[in-house]
This record gives C-alpha cells, structure tokens and sequence, in this order.
C-alpha cells in the first residue's frame, strides 16, 4: 500500500477523493465529475490495483523489488494463496492469461462461484452509487472485448488451464468441486476476466522509466477498475503515474462541473490527429470526440516526415555535427526533443556540460512553443537542468539556478506529489535551508549536494 498524505478519500467511491462524482450518460458511459474546482497539484485517485509482474525482479503480486531474485514473492505476500506456476513466470508466454488468472484468485471464491452460476454480467447502464477496488462489481463494469474470449482455445492456454485446475485439487475452497466442475468453474471465470482485461489492462512502467524514455521491461501489467472510469481526451486535465502497484492520478487543474479526463497516452501537444487516432483504435478499441479530434486538428510541427534522431545522435562525430543540425529543425517539432534525449543517452555527452545544458533549455522553449507549458513531460529537462546548472562548467548565474530549482520543486509537487523519486532530496535541502538559514554559503552548497544525490539516482 503507497501512503499518499494529502488524499482526501470519497465516502461512496474510496479511490476517489471527496471533490468528485461518477455519473453516466449513454455517450460517454460511465465518468467523473468535480463537484468544485479542484487545484492543480490536487491527488484525485489512488488505486492499489489488481497486478502482476512483468520483470521478475519486482514481486509477482505488489511489485515491489524482492531481496532474493529467486522468490516470486516479496515477504508481505508471501501467505497469498494461488497456484506457484503463475508467479513463477511459467505462464509468461501466454499474453492475457495470467493477469486474468491473478484475478480469479484475487476476489473470494464465494463471488468467483456465484459469477459462474449467473449469465455474462452486463456493462452498466446507470451511474453507481458506490464502487470499490475490492468489489468484484468493479471489474464487471469494465467494457468487455469477447474477441479474447476465442484466443483460449489454444492448445497451450488448454494445457495451462488444466495444470493450474490440477494443482486447485488440494485448495479448501476449490477442492470442494469435482474436476469436472472445477475446470468449468475455472474456465468461465478466467474467459471473463480475460475480457474485461483485454482493453482495460494498463502496463505499468515505474516514473524513472517513463522519463528516461529507454526501451525497458515494464515493471508489470495491471487492471485498475475505478481509474478505468476517468475517460480519454487528447487535452486531459488530469495526469497519472504509477508508484509500484498503485496509481495515483493528480490535478492539473479541473474546474466544478467539469468532467475528468486522463490521457491513454496520446496528446493533441504530441501527436498528429492521425497518430492518435491509430493508437486509440488500436489499443483502446473506441474513436476519440474530444474537441481537437472533433474539429481533426493536428499541429502542423508535427506533421513533418519522422527523422531518426537515434541515429543522428549515436551516430554524430562531434557535437557540433548535431548542433548544426539542430539550427534546421523547425522550432515546436518534436524531433528535436528526441534527439536531445538520444543524445543525453550518449555515453560522451558528460564531457559537453555547456552544451547539453543549453541542450535541455532548448528542449524545454522547443516544447511551450507547441504549447506544452506545465506538464509532466518537462520534469525530466528541468531536473536536468538543475543538476547540470551547479556543474563549475557551466555559466550559471544564481537567480537562473534558483529559478530552475523553484520550478523543478513546483513541477515535482504538483505532477508527483511527494512521491518522485527525488522528492525526498527535494524535501532534505528544504529542511536543510530552514534549519541553517539561507546564507550565500550554504543556499549554493545544499543543492550541489541535493544533486549529487539526484545524480546517484
Ligand atoms: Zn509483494
Ligand atoms: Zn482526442
């Protein structure tokens, strides 16, 4: 369980806080309200979701790291009941299949049991009144994708079905049912959440992940039934990220009646009309209606022919070749923030301070110039940056370091909470400066060794 401090819970939806609501109407199915404006910085959602791990150093259940790399399990979880062979990755290959399985052993058998002996339930068609994580009803009211019902056909899902209905023999509850039964009752649960996971599921990547912007594993895949309720839109007033097995989502500025929106990893500021409408097509299965793809509105800089800043930057010579390079870019286009983080990936790019500072300070005007102004999307050239701007190397004046780190602080707290990774570093030199005062000295030394820690990182 992830402690967030400042989240003020609803009384009727817990994973909410007190300054929404859910509604329904028939185009929009299920969403959320404000009932007031909520401030930027403000939690909205937290949600310790249903999850398993991807990369087997995180615990198969709750993700967090295991000391020992050869147990499944972290300590905490080690008393969960279910079949070892899905924790041990020996169902890894099978796609959908064992987040679905996590399910059917996540919620008490009582409602798996009764789930079977009833009809397919049916997606909402009116608000709840009340919903939670813990409710099986949560996971029903997900849209259902029936196509992966037909991929468990398979013989190797068959077989999987059949080794894990084998190993429920001994089980208290499952036990109980004659094989026959057992493997019907197994089937059918696991056909049902395999569908409301297909399109529903979220893959989650850690927040140093995401800003790093590298090609790794990602930590896990998890269903999240309430924040599935918050609805897509290419200009979204709320952001999420993950913290282990939960997810937080946080104001970016909502005003009362508005609805709540999150992005599904696609943003008019980013992405072209067409590219948007691609990934949510194919990845979220349904056609965007908010207003920029309404009106099938793209930014024109983004718009221009993709270069391939990875090669350009593994492959430049010299700094120059890339800073030439840079002066043709159109100003806005993204290309140019890709390639400095091509570049920050260098393993040379530290001996070039100078240059890459101005290179992350480019990244940052480059991106209001399209219109990106406060986002999550600027914490890593601005964390950057603040870490560069102590370096001796770099002409730095005071006033522009001291507005670097205001905004990196600012910009931390009200996308992050106090729950980035470097917050706590964050949170130690302001205790420090309050408990030593601000005297030239110390205010210029406190932060070289908040950054050496960032850098540690
Ligand atoms: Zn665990
Ligand atoms: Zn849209």
């Amino acid at each position: 369980m992830v402690e967030v401090p400042s989240f003020r819970s609803n009384e009727h939806f817990p994973q909410l806080c007190d300054k929404v609501t859910v509604k329904w109407d028939k185009k929009r199915g299920r969403f959320v309200e404000a009932i007031e404006d909520i401030p930027i910085g403000t939690v909205v959602c937290v949600e310790t979701g249903i999850t398993v791990n991807v990369d087997p150093q995180n615990c198969y259940r709750c993700l967090k790291i295991t000391e020992n790399a050869s147990f499944a399990y972290c300590k905490n979880c080690e008393e969960f009941y279910e079949p070892d062979e899905i924790a041990c990755g020996e169902f890894d290959e099978l796609g959908i299949f064992k987040l679905a399985a996590h399910l059917v052993f996540s919620y008490p058998f009582a409602d798996i049991a009764s789930l079977v002996q009833s009809s397919d339930p049916e997606p909402p068609s009116c608000a709840p009144k009340a919903l939670s994580t813990q409710d099986i009803e949560a996971i029903f009211q997900l849209t259902p994708f029936p196509e992966i019902g037909e991929a468990f056909k398979a013989p190797a899902i068959q077989n999987a079905i059949k080794r894990i209905v084998e190993s429920l023999e001994t089980d208290e509850n499952w036990g109980r049912l004659d094989q026959i039964s057992r493997t019907m009752t197994f089937t059918k649960a696991l056909r049902i959440m395999a569908e409301r996971s297909a399109k529903n599921a979220h893959t989650i990547y850690s927040i140093e992940q995401i800003e790093s912007q590298e090609d790794n594993l990602p930590m896990a895949t998890g269903l999240f039934p309430i924040s599935s309720i918050f609805n897509h839109s290419c200009t979204p007033n709320i952001s999420g990220f993950f913290v282990r097995n939960t997810f937080i989502f946080v104001s970016q500025g909502v005003r009362a009646r508005e609805e709540l929106l999150d992005s599904y990893g696609v943003t008019y500021h980013q992405h072209t009309f067409e590219q948007r409408t691609n990934f949510l097509a194919s990845v979220s299965g349904f056609i965007c209606h908010c207003e920029s793809c309404f009106k099938m509105k793209s930014l024109k800089v983004l718009e221009k022919p993709k270069k391939y800043p990875e090669t350009i930057a593994t492959n430049a010579s010299c700094f120059t070749d890339i800073t030439s390079y840079t002066e043709n870019i159109p100003r806005g286009s993204k290309e140019l923030e890709n390639l400095i983080i091509a570049f920050a990936r260098r393993p040379d790019s530290e001996t070039y301070t100078e240059l890459i500072f101005q290179f992350w300070k480019k990244f940052v005007e480059n991106a209001k110039f399209r219109g990106i102004t406060y986002d999550p999307y600027l914490v890593r050239p601005y964390v950057e940056m603040t870490i560069l701007a102590w370096n001796k190397e770099v002409g730095c004046e005071n006033e522009e370091k001291m507005s670097l780190l205001i905004v990196t602080h600012r910009l931390l707290r009200n996308c992050y909470v106090d729950l980035h990774p470097l917050s706590e570093y964050v949170r130690y030199y302001g205790d420090a400066e309050k408990n030593f005062g601000s005297s030239s000295n110390s205010s210029m030394s406190l932060p070289i060794r908040m950054l050496t820690k960032l850098t540690e990182r």
